[in-house]
């Protein structure tokens, strides 16, 4: 049985749909690269998966149970962790207090405020400083901690390179190499295509709230990408794939 499937999930903000018809099935292990150009629906998605946007049409279920309608602090209590786009941290809580913050969910597991240090040891002579005087690479590695404390089975990570320089992001992915091949359930929304594919086992790429590529990441060509990344293929002709 799939760890999460989506089934037919439309969501709306308002008038505007953002995610229309999405369907797709993650199993135990899965590093999912979920792709797109800007307002593809991608944050929107995985906003949905972590519970902060209700469906307006389709389910989503865990382990075969539907969860569509269970509110976001029970989901995460169920095991799906969100690091959101933008990291959210509270600023004027130290490293530790918010990492803390992880375990409300209750969860039991190997992740503990130890294991974090030592998944980002850049953060441990900063444990009790206040996050919002972090840099951003602390910041997100922080982010990263705190989801990782509620022991998730699937961890969604939104733009974790957004606003990092470049030499700040290689060190943030050399930190979650150990947990990408850990075994545990990723959902990784990132802008750097090259980036995605390193460390992906299956990419989906979104355009305009639809899934339009779904792909093992060895079987799927630059070429194929670029494509469905700006709709090209509609472009030649061809009907996108709903
Ligand atoms: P980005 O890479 O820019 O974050 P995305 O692929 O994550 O894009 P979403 O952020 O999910 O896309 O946005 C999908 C669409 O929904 C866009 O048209 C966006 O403007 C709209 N949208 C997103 N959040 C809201 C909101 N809270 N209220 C109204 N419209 C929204």
């Amino acid at each position: 049985m799939s760890l999460l499937s989506i089934r037919n999930l439309d969501v709306r903000h308002g008038l505007l749909q953002a995610v229309r018809g999405v369907s797709f099935d993650l199993a135990k292990g899965d590093v999912l690269a979920l792709i797109g150009a800007n307002g593809a629906g991608k944050t929107t998605l995985m906003r949905s998966i972590a519970g902060a946007h209700l469906p307006a049409a389709g389910n989503i279920l865990l382990d075969g149970e539907d969860i569509s309608t269970v509110p976001s602090h029970k989901r995460i209590a169920r095991g799906i962790a969100l690091v959101p786009e933008g990291r959210r941290l509270f600023s004027q809580m130290t490293v530790e207090e918010n990492l803390l913050l992880g375990k409300t969910a209750g969860r039991t597991g190997d992740w503990n405020i130890e294991r974090v240090f030592d998944a980002f040891p850049n953060l441990k002579p900063r444990r009790h400083a206040k996050t919002g005087h972090l840099s951003g690479g602390e910041q997100q590695a922080t982010a990263i901690g705190r989801a990782l404390m509620s022991n998730p089975d699937i961890l969604l990570l939104d733009e974790v390179s957004l606003g990092l320089s470049p030499l700040v992001v290689d060190r943030v992915y050399a930190q979650l190499h150990a947990l990408l091949t850990s075994g545990t359930t990723i959902v990784l929304v990132e802008q750097d295509l090259g980036r995605a594919m390193n460390v992906a086992s299956r990419v989906i790429c979104m355009l305009e709230g639809r899934v339009v590529l779904d792909k093992p990441a060895v079987n799927v060509s630059r070429d194929e990408i670029t494509q469905a990344y700006f709709g090209l293929h509609r472009a030649a002709g061809e009907r996108s794939a709903s």
